[in-house]
């Protein structure tokens, strides 16, 4: 089995890179990614312990990309981790990520929840501060039932403790990725809420800016999902992706590693690592 987009504490996974693996190595997954958001910090740690479970890792990250005011996700798989430009990158955003907690923390206040920013860091436990982590916390203190439910009421676009971000752009995402040896995969291209029209110009924007492949299967896609993606991989000529997007053993029905096969007419983009 094949995983290539997991989650770690890193950001906001729940558990440790160590742990990460061998849930993954336990099901069956024999050559795994690790893709935090914005952080390289986890890849060390996964790297021995794939090694020490016998499978394959390929190092990874998820960048946080801004384009036309959406907010898009590049995965880049198979970079070197020691790469200064892409190191320098990526601590700009979770500098913007720590900048934009502060600014999360002041909109709640004003609603009457004090503390958030603290909790939230405390969570993360790093500088990698995510929404996610403002929703457990949201949820801890009984100001939602679930994190999700907190999602929706304080921390979704439009929502009191929503604030706009300008994250890296498409082209330095890739111009980062490409540097550090790595291949760039748009994740989850079905997943932004997009019009078809808007989905086909973020994918010829992605091809014209380098992308390299596309994410066609992502944790538990349906056959329609799968299909529609494997017809625009073929169309704009990228090379195909699958991850589960796992963030935590808390959810069941997604869960490291891949079971459905990639469709037979796609080139994988794990065939030149
Ligand atoms: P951030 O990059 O800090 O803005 O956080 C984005 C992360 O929040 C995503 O990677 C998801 O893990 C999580 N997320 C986004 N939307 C939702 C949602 N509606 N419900 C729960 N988690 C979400
Ligand atoms: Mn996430
Ligand atoms: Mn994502
Ligand atoms: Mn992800």
């Amino acid at each position: 089995m094949i995983d290539l987009h997991l989650h770690s504490r890193a950001s906001d996974g729940s558990l440790t890179p160590t742990d990460l693996v061998q849930l993954a190595a336990a099901r069956g997954v024999r050559l795994l990614a690790l893709t935090d958001h914005d952080s390289l910090d986890g890849l060390a740690e996964a790297g021995a312990a794939a090694q020490a479970a016998g499978i394959r890792f390929v190092p990874g990250v998820e960048i946080s990309v801004t384009w036309e005011h959406k907010t898009l996700h590049v995965v880049g798989l198979n970079i070197a981790p020691g790469n200064a430009g892409l190191c320098a990158g990526l601590a700009r955003l979770r500098a913007a990520r720590g900048i934009r907690a502060l600014e999360m923390g002041r909109r709640l206040s004003a609603r009457g929840i004090h503390d958030a920013c603290a909790g939230a860091q405390h969570l993360a436990g790093s500088d990698n501060v995510t929404r996610t982590h403002f929703a457990q916390w949201l949820s801890d203190q009984g100001h939602a039932d679930t994190p999700q439910k907190a999602f929706q009421r304080f921390l979704a676009r439009g929502k009191p403790g929503h604030v706009a971000m300008t994250w890296a752009s498409m082209e330095e995402s890739i111009g980062w990725i490409h540097a550090a040896g790595g291949r760039a995969v748009l994740a989850h291209p079905l997943r932004y809420g997009m019009t078809r029209t808007w989905l086909m110009q973020t994918l010829t924007a992605f091809k014209q800016a380098g992308g390299d492949a596309i994410e066609i299967i992502c944790g538990r896609d349906n056959r329609d999902n799968i299909a529609t993606a494997a017809h625009y991989a073929l169309r704009f000529g990228f090379t195909a992706s699958m991850g589960s997007d796992f963030h935590n053993p808390a959810t069941p029905w997604l869960q490291p590693g891949i079971e459905t096969p990639l469709p037979e007419n796609l080139t994988p983009v794990w065939e030149c690592f």
